[in-house]
């Protein structure tokens, strides 16, 4: 048996064949991983998340070193989950991993089949920057749960916190079957090329678009989630206060910087100016630190962050919306709540992703104007509808052309390992979460068994087979004259096939 990892190995990407050496000394390792159980790998995984929690200051002063995320942000985002995750993913693999099947008794006698999923292999994982180590829950865990050795390269932006990460896996689980391929972009695309069997990149539609066709060109799956644009439908009948603080939490929460932030509220012309007064005092009120206690909104991770969010507050304004509160630069890379009111679909706080502490107000005349809207929007990652008429919501959520809808609520499955995480049209067709997720880390293999029944459908034919091909179709129309017959032809064919084949 291998020997547990003492340090995770790094490999500097200059050229394809040092991704290729990760991809290879990973491949070595995998074949013994993967034929440890299921619940063999979740205890060693168990461990490393344990060692997680015990030290997740350091990765809380990581995160906010790197990107700005504030402490409370990096506790409650990146440290707390780990445990948890390993858990729900070793639950959903133990239910997924072998499945008996159901085979037609009569027509597959003494037949039966189990599929069991098999690990692909080298899984090779491209990460963004905003969730630097939750983010990696959804592939990392998953892959290692079902068997696979992975090659992570993390963004360019969050070397260090991803890393951190790998490192407490690399502690527990045999040398080589995690590693890190540090870069940018073009590290991504060595990581694509290097021989791995599968590859799950998160991040934006630009560069998902370039992966998703280079996998498919070489041959191997990929699950590709890219960016999204979510949208709060708000009815005049809503709670007004609980909306305006659960708006507020998906649209500020991380900066911004998640793709199931909202960053379009569709709010009905009725209670409108109500809306808009009520997150105005809030905002203004929000506090963006630096030099207190508690900060609400973080700054934001990267310039070019900040400057694609001074663009289109710039561009909103030059084509008529209504600056309510923010609109302006605080310290360092912060940027204050942007309320932005009277927006329309030519701009590109409606049209394209932010990933910013802003939110644009539509305003709309009824829920089926905002459905409309939504639907003809670039992005299908999430939506939600926040109104008292609960049963109401639930029939509009059907029309929503999304991954995931919400009524009264907004994107907390992003971080639930049992619940489907997907999206439609430019955020992709990648699954995240839930068991359907599970064939991005794992193949299903048939296994079919017959206990030496005597084969019905096997030549030579004759009239007795051709009757009962008959007899078998009749019976599924409830012609029970004709489906008793069965048992019989069986019994004349099995009788004609002893004779034929003893000579
Ligand atoms: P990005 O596309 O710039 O980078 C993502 C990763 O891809 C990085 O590791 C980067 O180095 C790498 N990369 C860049 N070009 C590449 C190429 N040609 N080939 C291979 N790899 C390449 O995205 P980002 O700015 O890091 O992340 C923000 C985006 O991620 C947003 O659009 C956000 O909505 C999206 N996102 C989506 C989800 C989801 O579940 N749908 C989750 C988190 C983030």
């Amino acid at each position: 048996m291998l020997q547990a990892g003492n340090g995770v190995a790094r490999h500097e990407t200059k050229s394809v064949d040092d991704a290729r050496k990760a991809v290879e000394a990973a491949r070595l390792v995998q074949p013994e991983w993967a034929s440890r159980t299921i619940q063999e790998r979740a205890a060693i995984l168990e461990r490393a998340a344990k060692r997680m929690l015990r030290e997740r200051d350091a990765l809380v002063h990581l995160v906010k070193d790197e990107m700005g995320k504030h402490e409370v942000e990096g506790l409650f985002t990146e440290a707390v989950g780990p445990l948890d995750a390993v858990k729900a993913w070793k639950r959903i693999a133990l239910r997924a991993s072998s499945k008996r099947v159901f085979l037609n008794p009569i027509a597959f006698p003494r037949k039966r089949a189990r599929v069991t999923m098999m690990p692909r292999g080298v899984i090779g994982i491209i990460a963004p920057w905003n969730f630097p180590v939750s983010g990696l829950y959804r592939s990392v865990i998953p892959a290692l749960m079902m068997g696979n050795a992975i090659v992570l390269k993390p963004s360019e932006h969050t070397p260090r916190s991803s890393a951190w990460f790998v490192d407490h896996l690399a502690r527990e689980v045999p040398s080589g079957i995690v590693s890190v391929v540090q870069g940018d972009g073009a590290a991504g695309a060595r990581v694509v090329e290097s021989g791995i069997d599968a590859c799950i990149f998160t991040g934006s539609v630009r560069a998902g678009a370039k992966v998703r066709v280079r996998c498919a060109e070489i041959g191997i799956p990929s699950s590709v989630e890219m960016g999204g644009k979510d949208a709060a439908i708000v009815l005049a009948d809503c709670d007004l206060d609980r909306t305006a603080m659960g708006v507020t939490h998906w649209a500020l929460s991380n900066a911004g910087q998640a793709c199931g932030a909202i960053e379009i509220a569709y709010v009905e012309e009725r209670i409108a100016d109500a809306f808009v007064e009520k997150m105005r005092r809030a905002w203004e009120r929000l506090r963006t630190g630096p030099g207190e206690e508690d900060v609400d909104v973080s700054p934001l991770a990267t310039d070019a962050q900040l400057a694609t969010v001074e663009a289109h507050v710039k561009d909103a304004l030059a084509k008529g919306a209504k600056l309510v509160c923010g609109g302006r630069r605080t310290t360092g890379r912060g940027y204050s709540p942007t309320l932005l009111d009277r927006c329309t679909a030519e701009m590109d706080v409606v049209r394209e992703e932010t990933f910013g502490p802003v939110l644009a107000v539509v305003r709309v005349w009824g829920a089926d104007e905002a459905v409309r809207a939504i639907n003809a929007g670039k992005y299908g990652l999430g939506a939600s509808i926040w109104t008292r008429d609960v049963a109401r919501a639930e029939r509009l959520v059907e029309r929503l052309d999304v991954g995931v809808a919400n009524v009264n609520t907004h994107a907390f499955t992003g971080a639930v390992p049992d619940v489907p995480w997907s999206g439609t049209r430019a955020t992709g067709f990648g699954i995240a979460n839930g068991e359907l997720a599970l064939v991005n880390f794992a193949h299903p293999k048939t296994i079919t068994v017959d206990e030496n029944a005597l084969e019905p459908f096997y030549m030579p034919f004759d009239r007795t087979f051709r009757e009962l091909g008959s007899a078998l179709a009749d019976a599924q129309l409830g012609r029970v004259l004709e489906a008793v017959k069965i048992p019989l032809l069986l019994r004349r064919r099995a009788k004609r096939l002893r004779a034929f084949w003893k000579k």
